[in-house]
């Protein structure tokens, strides 16, 4: 981890590129250090200015007094790098950058970010940026805002990391609206050197911070992200809003998996992966992060909605449901407590709809009650202004007060159409650490991302099983096609594959004449499946390869003929090795198995159901290898066809153990050969009999 004190806690910082001209950065830059009253010591460096707002300045980095923690570096990108050099030479170990011209430019400009790498390697520099906006940290101790933000953000325990400037400003804006606090804001810029992991890994070291927020572009070292990120996730919930694309998998024509792959699968899978929280909006980045900052996680789904108005407890118990959360069923016993609190027309059923005559008092008494009952996991108040003979801000002080009989279950405020909170209820965030919300729907979202983190946090974490395996036979087929310099395996190979890895698969033979596939049908003694083999062909049933259900001699012989002269069609005789023979599975489930290779990721491993399931509806799952038992069965039940499989409509489930066990032999021998970087199982032919589930058909793919 690295030691990031120097750049939020300096005891004194050198401003490069500090001016005294009005509107400059250099300028603009003093002024906000010295508005947020930084209480360390400030060192501008101007050659031209003897002081800055009074500030004595340096005229060069040389002239100024050793031992300074910080520098930041706002002059001209010419001048940024001699910049750089010097504070290296003055033993300045930790630099902001912001002066922008670098990687994101382009063409010279990637030229310049080398180089300021290569000048902080040589120094032993830590960099933050550059084209970066610089950091804050709300802590009294320090109180440095070293940044441009126009928004100084209020105290708390959010941090707050933003690859891009510009959003950043957005974001400290809305959540200053929401009465949000923040613990340190850091604008990572170009990320030439500290990175995400890097800031993550530091706020998830301090007691002040309790939630980490990032807006994320683009991600370096995305493996070691998704480590960490897994583990500090356990500790504090990270929350993302993710901008951009990730750039998209490769796309083979020959491939299913990689074709079947968007750019943001292995995105989604490294969220689901690390616990890590995702956000579409800025909005709902600020929400999210004020429950979680305010709030204990509710322990159950379960959520009371106590109104004053019907309308806004319908539209709550709308986005309960929307969001995957129920409504609390009360008890008889709950329902007649409330009862004796409330006039005889209101309702005492959740939504309890106390009507609009509703006092603070009363408020408090049924918010009480709520949070009492047992299956109650969150009590959602909603306060319609204006409320008679009250305020808003009156309901929500009796409430916390009354809350202390239950200080961990969590309540979430709604305070719907007044304009600008008049009643200074806002406040209240501040002081009672309570979240308001604007709309029922924003604190239903809030909820529900607080279950879900709950909910990853509890789940069992399962094994990585090994199996013995013949890897040395798998190696030697892989090098065998570098010798070759061929891409795809041959069938025979991939079948070596299959089996080397104990994949269930099932009998065959490759026959050479219809003699050769009666001989096999008779002594299989049941139904079997004909298929043409030929390296050329890949896609065997578009060409009229693949005969099922051949269940006489007669049958046999004549589809061997077909197959061969479809095959003829499109193929010549040399490139025809025989027509293979296998059996047939019968009354099976189609699933497909495949793997890509994400370019930041790596290995990822996709399920989904068989045939055109997976190429129409797409209902697909992808994991970054290697997976665990449980994450493989996890994999199996997201999916929306897994009630086809789990047995709809009074059929029988399949075996679901051996597509898991399956799953992780195909998750070992993609994370054992980094080689294959395409492959396919299409179908795993599944079976509520364990012995009747068989890898039928699959294709390889290796890098040259
Ligand atoms: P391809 O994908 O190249 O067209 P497959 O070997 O996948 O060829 O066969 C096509 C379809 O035929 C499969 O999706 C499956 O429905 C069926 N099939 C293939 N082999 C068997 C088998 N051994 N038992 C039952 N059905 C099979
Ligand atoms: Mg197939």
């Amino acid at each position: 981890m690295k030691n990031l004190d120097g750049f939020f806690k300096p005891k004194s910082i050198a401003v490069i590129g500090a001016s005294r001209t009005p509107g400059s950065l250099g300028k603009m830059f003093i002024e906000s250090v010295v508005k947020y009253k930084y209480t360390g010591q400030l060192f501008p460096v101007n050659p031209k200015a003897d002081q800055i707002d009074g500030i004595p300045c340096f005229p060069t980095i040389e002239s100024l007094p050793d031992q300074i923690d910080l520098a930041v570096i706002l002059v001209r990108k010419e001048y940024a790098l001699p910049s750089l050099e010097a504070c290296g030479q003055k033993g300045i170990k930790n630099v902001i950058v912001i002066t922008a011209g670098f990687k994101e430019i382009g063409g010279e400009g990637i030229e310049r970010e080398e180089q300021l790498k290569a000048i902080a390697k040589k120094y032993n520099q830590q960099i933050i940026g550059p084209n970066c906006m610089g950091l804050i940290n709300s802590e009294e101790e320090f109180s440095l805002n070293a940044s441009f933000s126009p928004t100084e953000p209020d105290s708390g325990s959010v941090a707050f990391i933003s690859q891009s400037g510009a959003l950043a400003v957005a974001i400290l804006e809305f959540a200053k609206n929401l009465r949000l606090g923040f613990s340190i804001f850091v604008s990572m810029g170009n990320k030439a050197d500290l990175k995400d992991i890097d800031f993550i890994e530091y706020v998830a070291g301090q007691d002040r911070t309790k939630v980490i927020t990032l807006y994320q572009e683009s991600i370096e070292d995305a493996r070691n992200f998704l480590v960490k990120a897994k583990e500090i996730s356990h500790q504090k919930p990270i929350i993302i809003l993710k901008g951009g694309k990730s750039s998209a998998g490769q796309k083979a024509a020959s491939s299913h998996t990689g074709a079947l792959a968007s750019s943001d699968s292995a995105t989604q899978a490294m969220f689901d992966q690390s616990g890590v929280i995702r956000v579409k909006t800025i909005q709902e980045l600020c929400e999210v992060s004020l429950a979680f900052s305010t709030q204990p996680v509710p322990g159950n789904d379960n959520i009371c909605v106590i109104t004053n108005a019907g309308g806004p407890g319908i539209l709550a118990t709308d986005a309960i449901s929307e969001n995957g959360l129920q409504m609390a069923r009360l008890s008889e016993n709950t329902i007649q407590q409330l009862k004796e609190t409330m006039p005889e027309e209101a309702s005492a059923n959740n939504p309890i709809d106390m009507l609009a005559s509703a006092g603070h008092e009363a408020y408090a008494k049924c918010t009480e009650i709520a949070l009492q009952a047992d299956n109650v996991g969150a009590v959602m108040v909603i306060i319609v202004p204006p409320p008679v003979d009250t305020t808003p801000r009156k309901v929500i002080e009796t409430i916390a007060e009354a809350r202390k009989v239950n200080p961990h279950k969590p309540v979430f405020f709604v305070v719907m159409a007044q304009h600008e909170h008049e009643g200074g209820e806002l406040d209240l965030v501040t002081e009672l650490s309570i979240p308001i919300f604007d709309y029922p729907e924003s604190a239903a979202q809030a909820i529900a991302a607080m279950r879900k983190y709950d909910k990853w946090k509890r789940k069992k974490t399962g094994n990585i099983r090994k199996f013995k395996v013949d890897s040395v036979k798998v190696r030697t087929i892989v090098d065998r096609l570098k010798n070759e310099k061929r891409e795809h395996l041959f069938d025979e190979e991939v079948r070596e594959v299959l089996m080397a890895y104990g994949f269930p698969t099932p009998r065959f033979t490759v026959a050479k004449s219809a003699v050769e596939a009666i001989e096999f049908f008779r002594k299989l003694n049941s139904p079997v499946v004909l298929k043409i083999e030929s390296p050329k062909i890949l896609h065997k049933s578009d060409t009229g390869g693949v005969k099922v259900n051949l269940t006489s001699e007669e049958e046999v012989e004549s589809a061997f003929s077909e197959i061969l002269s479809n095959a003829r069609k499109v193929v010549s005789d040399e490139e025809i090795k025989g027509v293979m023979v296998q059996e047939m599975i019968k009354g099976g489930r189609e699933v497909a198995l495949g793997m890509f290779q994400d370019p930041n990721y790596g290995p990822m491993i996709m399920f989904g159901l068989g045939g055109i399931f997976v190429e129409i509806f797409k209902d697909i799952i992808f994991r970054i290898a290697p997976i665990s038992d449980v994450e493989a069965q996890e994999m199996i039940e997201s999916i929306k066809g897994y009630a086809i499989l789990a047995g709809a409509r009074g059929e029988q489930a399949v075996d679901f153990d051996i597509i898991v066990e399956t799953m992780l032999r195909l998750s070992q021998l993609i994370t054992d050969f980094e080689e294959i970087i395409e492959m396919d199982i299409n179908p795993l032919l599944t079976s509520p009999v364990a012995e009747n589930t068989k890898a039928v058909d699959a294709r390889i793919r290796i890098k040259l």
